[in-house]
């Protein structure tokens, strides 16, 4: 089933989590391995995520130096496949636009098509590639051109702009939205413009950015129902796992951590005792936004996916 059907015939808070692709050369296990361990808590679709090739330079034996791209976390389409297949549960790959060409985002569409994964997270990805790119022409800039790709596609117009036939079950997706607004949007109300853009254009709902402070979300949420955005918005949660991410989360991700929650980390002399804090926190976070009637909780597992399963124990 699609995830907005799954959503919106739900009558309960729905479990979901996003993974990783293993690193080139890892085997899939892990990804099982996660997947078994939050099994427990029924999740409705399962998120895999899509990280860009970057170019680093290699040593040759004869001390010269090669510029080579390479895709340190491959994968994403095969693993939707192969989760859809093993479990039964709808995968949601992601799409994203930096370090991965239109051409190749097609050739992603007809594979995924082929093997029967019609759901996506549409992004833009990190925006590092763009010092870096030798060919931008290639790439879309914005989350947006990709939709329109997806689109056209689903409507069965190539990217050179020929027919083929149209995609039978079309793709539906799910776009991104940023509480605390993005890092580049000049201001809130241009944030939400484009968040704006991305329903009307047929995204199915909205996946948060990691939040820490719930009340964000919610003058969020506010704010986007009086704009008339009125798909789901799924709260993206993440449990602090090491006493680092006081900061580093605040500096890669832009969310701001709460005090109380800072207070606490900042007394954690390791990462255990902050995993148990960020536990915590992330438990009383849950329950709230539940006791709010949030259609859905999405959880980041990066490095987590124990702490997530505590919280669900708890939660669900
Ligand atoms: P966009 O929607 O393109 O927005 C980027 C910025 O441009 C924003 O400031 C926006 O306001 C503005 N903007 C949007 N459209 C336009 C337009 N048409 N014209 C001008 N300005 C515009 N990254 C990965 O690399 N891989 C992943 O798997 C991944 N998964 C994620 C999952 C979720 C739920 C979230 C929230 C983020 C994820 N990211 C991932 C990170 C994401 O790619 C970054 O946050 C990225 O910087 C922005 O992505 P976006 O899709 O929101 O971009």
């Amino acid at each position: 089933m699609r995830v907005i059907d799954i959503i919106s015939k739900s009558k309960r808070p729905l479990f979901s989590f996003e993974i990783l692709p293993p690193l080139k050369g890892n085997s899939i296990r892990k990804v099982y391995d996660a997947i078994d361990k939050l099994r427990e808590f029924d999740p409705q679709y399962i998120n895999i995520t899509s990280h860009h090739s970057e170019y680093i330079y290699k040593t040759l034996p004869d001390g010269t130096i090669q510029r080579v791209n390479i895709r340190k976390r491959p994968g994403s389409v095969a693993i939707a496949s192969a989760i859809q297949n093993k479990y039964g549960i709808t995968a949601v790959p992601h799409m994203i636009c930096k370090g991965f060409s239109k051409e190749e985002t097609e050739y992603a569409l007809i594979d995924l098509n082929f093997l029967g994964v019609f759901d996506l997270l549409l992004l833009r990805g990190d925006d590092k590639m763009l010092a870096t790119d030798d060919n931008r022409e290639a790439y879309h800039r914005y989350a947006t051109q990709l939709q329109e790709q997806v689109n056209n596609f689903n409507r069965g117009i190539a990217l050179d702009g020929s027919r083929f036939e149209a995609n039978e079950t079309p793709f539906s997706y799910g776009m991104a939205c940023y509480p605390e607004k993005h890092e580049e949007a000049p201001n809130m109300e241009s944030d939400i413009f484009y968040a704006k853009e991305k329903v009307r254009n047929g995204a199915g709902y909205l996946v948060t950015q990691m939040f820490f402070d719930n009340e964000k979300y919610y003058a969020f949420v506010d704010r986007c129902r009086a704009e008339g955005i009125s798909v789901p918005i799924i709260p993206g949660i993440k449990p602090i796992v090491f006493a680092s991410q006081l900061t580093v989360l605040p500096k890669i991700f832009r969310s701001e951590i709460p005090e109380p929650l800072a207070l606490e980390l900042r007394k954690c002399k390791t990462d255990d005792a902050a995993k148990v804090v960020g536990i915590e926190w992330c438990k009383q976070q849950c329950k709230d936004l539940i006791a709010h009637g949030v259609p859905s909780l999405h959880f980041y597992t990066l490095m987590a996916t124990d702490s997530v399963y505590r919280v669900a124990k708890e939660v669900y």
